[in-house]
């Protein structure tokens, strides 16, 4: 039993701004549009907030999960136990530095990567026209080192700012300067082995990201339609391959150049291109995305993975590593 009571009472006394809701209903909240409850949500408004929300989780023996724009998340059918830490509220962008060869613009992590793009259209700035139409936030974007038509997040992010929570710090203890002290400074340049392909420094550790800098070109008003007009094309391919005709996360599965094709080759090969198991169904115009047909539940969609996993690996001998990401098996 979580100790919910217990933490929105203890939450309550506290400097933490932002939403705290019990049983919020997740679909809504991801683009797949599946899955349950969540036994808590919140929504912190600043830094501090988070600080204050993951630290009081901890003391509670409460597991989170942080929720960008929920474009490469499935929530389990059954109510979550667990909070989740959802960064809508952490989105603001604004131009960090500017001269004559480049510009960094600053963007919490909740900032819809799209927004961003938006943002570098209206400024003339280019260097981001990829992304333009890449569902979610730049928060889970960084954490996937998202990759669009050949750029990844680790080609365009200067630096990273995050807190990291490998431990507990007592309610006494919360004072600005203390979070000040705990927030680090992710420089790319110098960590740039971290980055691989749809892997980040910030997987697989306790790093809540806060806020992004991008590393684009100069603020140039006479290039706004030109970088408009590029990013309309990303966009347009992504209508023409079926990324916006139904509910989905995106790609299903990595691709690993171990198996000599894209995974959707493979799954297409194995005729499983159209193949439905309840709701959920592979895109019949797309075999590595399955859509949500509209009544499917997260469990269809976890049946369907697996069968598609079991048929590709008795056709070819590999087996798809799923990039979709299962909160439940991804609490901290
Ligand atoms: C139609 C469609 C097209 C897509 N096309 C592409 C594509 O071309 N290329 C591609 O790479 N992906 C693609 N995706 C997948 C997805 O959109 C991207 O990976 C996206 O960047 C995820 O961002 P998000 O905010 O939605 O993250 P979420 O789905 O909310 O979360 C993803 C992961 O990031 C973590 N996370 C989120 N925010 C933070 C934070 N602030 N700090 C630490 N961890 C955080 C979450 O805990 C989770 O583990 C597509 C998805 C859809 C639906």
């Amino acid at each position: 039993m979580l100790k919910l009571h217990e933490f929105i009472e203890n939450i309550n006394k506290t400097q933490y701004k932002g939403k705290v809701l019990e049983h919020e209903q997740m679909a809504p909240r991801t683009t797949m549009m599946t899955g349950g409850t969540a036994a808590l949500l919140l929504s912190p408004a600043d830094e501090e907030s988070i600080f204050i929300a993951v630290n009081l989780l901890k003391d509670s023996g409460i597991p989170y999960f942080i929720l960008g724009g929920g474009s490469n998340v499935i929530f389990p059918d059954e109510e979550l136990e667990a909070a989740v830490i959802s960064t809508e509220n952490l989105n603001s962008i604004l131009i960090e530095e500017k001269n004559e060869g480049h510009t960094l613009v600053k963007c919490g992590c909740g900032t819809k990567t799209n927004d961003l793009v938006d943002f570098c259209t209206e400024n003339g700035i280019s260097g981001l026209e990829t992304f333009a139409g890449l569902p979610g936030t730049v928060g889970g974007a960084a954490y996937m080192n998202a990759r669009c038509y050949g750029k990844e997040m680790s080609d365009v992010i200067y630096t990273a700012r995050f807190l990291e929570f490998n431990r507990t710090v007592k309610i006494e203890e919360f004072t600005h300067n203390f979070i000040e002290r705990h927030l680090k400074m992710y420089h790319n340049t110098k960590m740039g082995e971290d980055w691989a392909y749809k892997n980040s420094p910030f997987m697989h550790s306790q790093r809540f990201i806060t806020s992004l800098t991008f590393k684009a070109g100069p603020v140039d008003s006479d290039k706004k339609d030109e970088v408009g007009l590029e990013c309309g094309k990303f966009v347009k391919d992504r209508e023409d391959k079926g990324h916006f005709k139904a509910p989905s996360a995106g790609s299903v599965f990595k691709n690993d150049r171990n198996f000599g094709e894209p995974s959707g080759v493979l799954i297409d090969r194995a005729g499983l291109k159209g193949m439905e198991l309840g709701g959920a169904q592979v895109a019949p115009w797309h075999g590595n995305i399955i859509i949500n047909r509209g009544k499917a539940s997260s469990s269809d969609i976890k049946n369907l993975v697996r069968t598609v996993q079991e048929k590709v690996r008795e056709n070819t001998g590999f087996t798809l590593e799923p990039e979709i990401i299962f909160a439940e098996q991804n609490l901290q």
